[in-house]
């Protein structure tokens, strides 16, 4: 089953079909199309996985999707077309340019906690760049992932972008076959195995990996706003969400006064009773709602705390005064508890994050510009936000994507494009001038040698470049004909 998907996926790569821009745009514009025309189902799916209010869901998968399907459609030709590179003397005359070309066919591994936006987003990219994929939602999400699999082939081609659902034994059966991308979101430990399958056919992979994200609150800033827009980072999707900040680092003297603007910014957003607002959200299943519970285990709960196991519901929580070893501490939370850890000054919370493995997020509020400069130089994450969370996701212009353990390559707007591409380096020389050749061409001589160097070494042209030197070229050439024709005519006898 999974292997006749990327059989069948690689007979359609191959037929050439997906190459055409036309083809790629029509593409997207049928994707655009799925989730215009499916908003509501797929916010009723998503219900079902996470009790995701409904108007959460266009703010939080669908928009960015959409997003970046139009900046897709309008930017594909300028994206693939050639990009001409500098040149040098040797090849003056040549067409030096990077092509992007499809890679082939693309394994996308999708994760639950945004089915949608992390399955799909991948997708646009590969498409945009001319590539077949397979489409692996996460069995996690079971509604998002059977919406996925019937929707999907109604608007794309069926043959060219296969939906195979399943979970481990599916994938795992998946991950024996070969593919020339592999594109995985997810956790670390999935990630390695992901990595090691890859190896057997050699294909490069994106990893999309998590980590625990600090975040830390300077005590030179305004600590309300910073406390709102925490709190939304974390709650979220139930503090399911790759880049919620993961625990807060601060200065005691400020730790009531964080843990205070929380509780009043919780209050605005949820009332007193979260567990019935629509817009707080459950924890995916029984197995994330235990680990996440024995997790708290030990520490002391300054909000929330309570739990509702027939519902997978966990209250946001936020534990206080946590120690770095302290359980919560050694991995992931991916749930609504945030731990506070105080910490004395800057150089303990650079050396703090810097002993730590790379998060893909860091979030940093402060007012002080030198604190700022110093935690965006001394520190590494996959992305950094000053003042706020969660938003640098929004921008397509950047690449999104983690460092080290938090995973490797990025995407989103045209790096997902840049990312599902070859850059094939393109150098188209005509068989003419052969002379300039010489100089590399056995029995080198010093003088040849001497020659090559100097071509070799000179970086002179962009095509424009390029073209300004042909223009000064011919000028003088021009010049020098019209001299000579003049010299011609001055001697001819007058009759
Ligand atoms: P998950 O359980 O949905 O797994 C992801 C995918 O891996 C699924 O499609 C699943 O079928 C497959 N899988 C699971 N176990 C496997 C195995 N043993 N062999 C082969 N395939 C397997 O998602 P998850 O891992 O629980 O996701 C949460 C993690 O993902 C968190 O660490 C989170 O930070 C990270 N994440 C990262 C991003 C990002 O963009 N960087 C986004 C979302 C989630």
């Amino acid at each position: 089953m999974e292997k006749q998907a990327v059989d069948k996926a690689r007979e359609a790569f191959l037929s050439g079909r997906s190459r055409p821009l036309k083809y790629r745009k029509q593409q997207l514009c049928a994707l655009l199309r799925l989730i215009t025309d499916h908003q509501a189902d797929i916010a009723a799916a998503l219900k079902q996985d996470l009790h995701r209010s409904d108007l959460d869901t266009p703010l939080l998968e669908l928009i960015g999707l959409e997003k970046d399907i139009k900046l897709a459609e309008s930017k594909l030709s300028d994206w693939s077309s050639p990009q001409h590179v500098q040149r040098n003397l040797l090849t003056i005359t040549n067409d030096v340019y990077i092509q992007a070309e499809p890679l082939g066919v693309v394994l996308i591994i999708g994760a639950w906690n945004y089915p949608w936006a992390l399955t799909l987003q991948p997708l646009v990219g590969a498409i945009a760049a001319g590539n077949a994929a397979v489409v692996k939602p996460s069995e996690v999400s079971k509604n998002s992932a059977s919406l996925i699999k019937e929707l999907l082939p109604q608007y794309l081609d069926k043959e060219m972008y296969p939906v195979v659902t399943g979970g481990v034994p599916e994938t795992q059966e998946l991950l024996k076959q070969r593919f020339d991308h592999i594109f995985y979101t997810g956790n670390s430990t999935v990630g390695k195995l992901v990595m090691e399958a890859a190896s057997h056919h050699l294909t490069p992979v994106t990893l999309e990996l998590g980590g625990k994200s600090p975040c830390y609150i300077d005590k030179d800033c305004d600590i309300a706003v910073a406390c709102r827009r925490i709190t939304w980072g974390k709650f979220t999707n139930c503090g399911q969400t790759c880049i919620a900040p993961d625990y807060i680092l601060c200065h005691p003297s400020i730790q009531n006064r964080v843990i205070e603007e929380i509780r009043m910014t919780l209050q605005e957003f949820y009332g007193e009773d979260p567990k019935s607002s629509p817009d707080y959200g459950r924890i995916i299943n029984l197995h994330h709602f235990e680990r996440i519970l024995a997790l708290m285990d030990g520490g002391t709960v300054a909000l929330g705390g309570e739990s509702d196991k027939t519902q997978c519901y966990i209250a946001p929580t936020v534990l206080k005064d946590v120690l770095p070893h302290a359980r919560i501490m050694q991995e992931e939370i991916f749930g609504p508890v945030l731990p506070i850890i105080t910490i004395s000054d800057v150089s303990e919370v650079i050396r703090f994050i810097s002993e730590r493995e790379k998060p893909l997020a860091l979030y940093v509020f402060s007012s002080d510009k030198k604190v700022i400069k110093r935690m965006l130089s001394e520190t590494s994450s996959g992305g950094v936000v000053v003042n706020d969370a969660i938003m640098h996701y929004t921008v397509n212009s950047l690449p999104f994507g983690g460092v080290g353990n938090s995973g490797m390559g990025s995407y989103h707007g045209k790096h997902t494009f840049d990312q599902l591409s070859h850059h094939r380096a393109c150098l188209v020389r005509s068989l003419a001038m052969e002379s300039l050749n010489k100089p590399r061409y056995p029995p080198l001589t010093p003088s040849r040698l001497s020659r090559a160097r100097f071509f070799l070494l000179s970086r002179l042209c962009s095509c424009e470049q390029a073209v300004c030197a042909w223009a000064v070229i011919a000028t003088i050439l021009a010049l020098g004909l019209f001299i000579a024709l003049l010299v011609v005519l001055l001697k001819e006898p007058v009759a």
